[in-house]
């Protein structure tokens, strides 16, 4: 037999833990694995595009710079220039070797022009008043100037640059094509999102991929990015929604020189699209994973539980309709595998059991069926024993009665003393063998109770007269009483019915010394009563049920005393049975006993009626 032992038990416990915590370790690693590779190509993924914007930023700004710093050198050029009658057209040459340059300016102290080219419509000669002209004020007051950028007529853009005519105290203008802003602008692209833009510090922009953007006169003032821009050193990374309400990762960068921001943005959909897909990728990866685990723990669970507990529960429905031969293979010693030898165990004790209880059964059968045959026999021998005996008990009581009758033979005192005994045991004997042969009727079932009408009153009044003798001898007082509720007729086996009351009353004249012995008929609703009750020895309550057993007496002794066989109980409980009805004693050893027959109580009034009236 297998019991699961604290330590196996404990031990599955563990196993169980471990294998939890295993599974539990196996998730965390591979979330933090995913977490990781996300990180990762998110880091890589930012580093990448900024590295881009960064580069692109760096290449816009050093051109335009490159472009004004040609242009300063040109302003130098100028500066350096002898007086000469050729100066003006020196001057057109020069500037005509820069294309940027649409038109230049020299003047002198006076704002008088000493010196004046231009490709188009002049612009810088035209202003109302030089004298005004903050370019020239600037200049003239020794300054350098760097004009905002403004548009032509023509929407091209351009900035005016001035610096000090030192020969003269005057100033050098030119009007610089800024076409190069759109040109840088329009050359950063990179991938589908990704484009730049240029702003001065006042938020305007000045060149944007969309043309109609700078003409309707767009400013970032007050945006994030451009508070950015101008509060920090060099470049400048951050994610927002740019003005144009788009969602991106953008970079800012001063053009050294000027007051102008170089912007490049690329919307973040795009620039995150690996790190995006690679989350979906690890997302779904997990998931799949997840419920391929599940999927192989159902599994896993179907071949280590369900199917087990399967067997055993179809092993316990064939328990239940009756095979307790079932036995289920245990295929590890697990849990179940404990429950189910267990299960094996149990089964086996059962059949065990089941088996002695069949044998024990056909064993009881066996002796009853002996017990029965064996009662058979002893009802048939008494019977068959009693008629036997009854033949030469009459003729020896035929023969005494003759012999005591003096008929035939004379007899002297002595003789006849003797004749006497043997009638009176022989009567006895005659009365044994009938009690035997009642005995014997009832058990075997012979004894057939036929009800006749019979009074009740005509029946005790029979009783007492033949056993008055009895009290007479003792001395003892003897009452017999009829309930008046009773009715006058009776159905009944007045025979078997005079069986019971003589037992009864024989009993209690036997067994009392002194003082009264009453038989009382009573009515008790539906039944009937013969109570029969004596002053006499009286019996211990452990003899109240053995007495009414066949041979059986109070004292064993007491047979020597009062004599009787311990038949006459045993006989008047079966008559009483036979009737359909009880017997109960009421006694204490010395205080009198009193034997209460009950039986059913059937009148016999309406029929006799019938017949009287005929
Ligand atoms: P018997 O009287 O022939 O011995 P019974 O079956 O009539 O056999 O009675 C069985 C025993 O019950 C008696 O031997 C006696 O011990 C006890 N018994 C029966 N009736 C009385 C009684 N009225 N008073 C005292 N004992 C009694």
């Amino acid at each position: 037999m297998t019991q699961s032992s604290p330590a196996t038990k404990k031990t599955l416990s563990l196993r169980r833990a471990v294998i939890l915590a295993q599974a539990i370790g196996f998730l965390v690693i591979l979330l933090v694995i995913s977490l990781g590779v996300y990180v990762f190509i998110f880091n890589s993924e930012q580093t990448l595009w900024q590295g881009r914007q960064s580069d692109f930023a760096q290449t816009a700004a050093r051109l335009v710079n490159d472009n004004l710093r040609q242009s300063a050198a040109f302003l130098d050029i100028i500066n350096d220039l002898d007086d000469d009658e050729h100066f003006s057209d020196i001057v057109s040459n020069i500037a005509s070797k820069y294309p940027t340059i649409q038109e230049v300016i020299v003047l002198d102290a006076d704002a008088n022009i000493l010196a004046i080219s231009s490709t188009d419509t002049p612009v810088l000669s035209n202003l109302f008043t030089i004298q005004q002209s903050n370019w020239f004020l600037s200049a003239k007051a020794g300054d350098s100037y760097l004009g905002n950028l403004q548009f032509s007529a023509q929407n091209k853009p351009y900035i005016i640059l001035a610096r000090p005519f030192e020969r003269t105290g005057g100033a050098i203008a030119i009007r610089l094509d800024m076409e190069i802003l759109n040109e840088v602008v329009r050359g950063i692209r990179f991938g589908d999102t990704g484009n730049a833009y240029l702003a001065d510090s006042d938020g305007q922009i000045l060149a944007h991929n969309d043309f109609s953007i700078v003409e309707r006169n767009t400013s970032i003032a007050g945006r994030l990015e451009l508070e950015q821009a101008l509060n920090q050193e060099g470049i400048n990374f951050s994610a927002y929604f740019n003005f144009l309400g788009q969602e991106v990762i953008g970079s800012s960068l001063k053009i050294e020189g000027t007051t102008w921001f170089v912007f490049t943005e690329v919307e973040q959909e795009e620039a995150y699209a690996t790190s995006g897909n690679a989350l979906v990728f690890l997302g779904g990866g997990l998931i799949l994973l997840f419920v391929m685990v599940i999927l192989f723990t159902i599994g896993f669970l179907q071949r280590l539980v369900f199917s087990r507990i399967e067997k055993l529960q179809t092993a316990a429905n064939q328990v239940t309709a009756g095979d307790l031969s079932v036995q289920v293979p245990i295929k590890r010693m697990d849990e179940i595998g404990l429950l189910t030898s267990a299960f094996n165990t149990m089964t086996t004790a059962l059949n065990k059991n089941n088996e002695d209880l069949r044998h024990a059964r056909d064993e009881a059968i066996d002796a009853k069926e002996i017990a029965q045959e064996n009662n058979r026999l002893k009802s048939e021998f008494l019977s068959t024993m009693s008629h036997e005996l009854r033949t030469p008990l009459n003729a020896i009581e035929g023969f005494t009665g003759i012999m005591l009758g003096g008929m035939g033979i004379e007899l002297d005192m002595k003789a006849r003393g003797m004749v006497e005994r043997i009638s009176t045991n022989s009567k006895r004997l005659v009365d044994l063998v009938n009690d035997f042969l009642d005995l014997s009727r009832i058990e075997s079932g012979r004894m057939d109770l036929v009800d006749v009408p019979f009074s009740p009153s005509d029946l005790v009044e029979k009783w007492r007269r033949q056993l008055s003798v009895l009290a007479d001898q003792k001395d003892l007082l003897f009452t017999v009483t009829v309930d008046p509720s009773l009715p006058a007729r009776l159905l009944g086996d007045d025979d078997a019915l005079s069986k019971i009351g003589q037992n009864l009353l024989g009993n209690a004249f036997k067994f009392t010394e002194q003082g009264r012995v009453t038989l009382d008929l009573k009515r008790d609703g539906d039944n009937w009563q013969i109570i029969v009750s004596d002053t006499g020895i009286g019996i211990p309550s452990h003899a109240h049920d053995y007495i009414f057993d066949e041979f059986r007496q109070v004292d064993g002794s007491s047979t020597r005393k009062y004599g009787g066989t311990g038949l006459g109980l045993a006989i008047v409980q079966k008559l009483v049975r036979l009737m359909g009805g009880t017997i109960r004693l009421e006694s204490e050893l010395g205080e009198g006993s009193t034997f209460i027959v009950t039986l059913p109580l059937k009148s016999a009034e309406t029929q006799t009626a019938g017949v009287l009236t005929l």
